[in-house]
């Protein structure tokens, strides 16, 4: 038996178990990465893993090609692959999410768009129970029907929650034109998924993201999730709101990097700080942080560490941006990062998500 691809953490008691000491078992879950913490199998849910619905996007005049709509979106075709790859990668669950690429759309065809893409989000759960769980999509542009389209998701096709960009055409999701959406969102107590659409940026900052080195998404989508999160404290939509469940996107992009410069804008420039939408805020804003949550999109056991310490293990979930190759070793980042007690990994790595999103572990 070799121990090549076998992890072990450096905190007792917690093993990372690679397929290979499973190599005994002729079965067809040989290739499965097993991970256990504290001697008992922990299960992985990833938070953040795309796919694409052909159909949907046939409404729209588009079609699966090219790097973004990668033909590794698609559930109905791709699906045995995908576990394959979660397999490999110690993966239990995805939660499924399509990045939003209709909020231009008007009413009628949007709400055709929608319904397609939340039926055929159901089928792929359905046909993998044990695999698969996804977030509703909506036509947040139109902010009663992406209520009722939650509601309905979640009601009708089993939905755990909606996914939503960090901007809907130029405007804030802290606006008071989407808190139909966000009222819905808290009375149902489902989680909403903040992913940047790299629409965010205005002209001039799309200007200096050009050249070498990807920066319109390396820089450009943390950042869109940093402003819509901000929005989101400093206008008061969670003080609204208040039992709102969010998890932004690559770890909350650099809001939880760079917390505590938040709480000394107001204080060194008063007059710029009328209060939000809906008055003073509640709270000092690095607090806001600690009721939202994130996953571990940030490339390094260090990276997990600091968020961890800036907004609680317990506010971290798995995510890996499958199928978009950014990593492979997410459970192996988890399994590693420093300082955290088993109870903290095991939630880490599934048992925030699950409890969330009404998974039975
Ligand atoms: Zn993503």
């Amino acid at each position: 038996m070799t121990t090549r691809r076998d992890f072990l953490a450096s905190t007792a008691g917690i093993a990372f178990v690679g397929c290979s000491m499973l190599s005994a078992r002729p079965t067809a879950a040989q290739a499965r990465r097993q991970t256990i913490v504290a001697g008992r199998r922990a299960k992985v849910i990833d938070v953040h893993a795309h796919c694409a619905v052909p159909e949907a996007l046939a409404l729209m005049g588009l079609k699966i090609g090219g790097p973004q709509l990668r033909p590794d979106l698609v559930m109905a075709t791709t699906a045995a692959e995908r576990i394959a790859i979660m397999d490999a990668q110690g993966i239990d669950m995805q939660v499924l999410s399509i990045n939003p690429n209709w909020y231009k759309l008007e009413r009628d065809l949007a709400e055709k768009v929608i319904q397609v893409q939340n039926e055929k989000l159901a089928e792929a759960c359905a046909a993998h129970a044990d695999r698969f769980v996804a977030f509703a999509s909506v036509a947040l542009q139109h902010p009663d029907l992406a209520a009722r389209q939650l509601e309905e998701g979640v009601k009708k096709y089993g939905l755990r929650g909606a996914a939503i960009g960090g901007s809907v055409n130029d405007l804030e999701i802290s606006d008071p034109k989407f808190h139909p959406f966000w009222a819905k969102a808290e009375q149902l107590g489902v989680l909403i998924f903040i992913h940047p659409q790299g629409t965010g940026a205005t002209e001039q900052m799309a200007h200096r993201f050009k050249g070498n080195g990807y920066l319109g998404n390396v820089i450009g989508n943390p950042l869109e999730t940093t402003i819509a999160l901000s929005h989101l404290i400093f206008e008061g939509t969670l003080d609204k709101f208040p039992g709102l469940k969010i998890c932004g996107a690559h770890g909350g992009g650099y809001l939880p990097s760079y917390a505590g410069r938040n709480d000394w804008g107001c204080p060194t420039r008063p007059d710029l700080c009328p209060g939000g939408t809906h008055g003073p805020l509640k709270k000092k804003p690095t607090e806001y942080l600690t009721q939202m949550y994130y996953d571990t999109m940030v490339f390094s056991p260090e990276g997990i560490r600091h968020l961890a310490a800036e907004v609680g293990a317990g506010r971290l979930m798995v995510g890996t941006d499958y199928p978009y190759p950014w990593t492979k070793t997410m459970v192996d980042e988890v399994m590693a990062t420093p300082g955290l007690s088993e109870s903290d990994r095991i939630a880490i790595l599934g048992g925030t998500a699950a409890k969330l999103l009404g998974i039975k572990l």
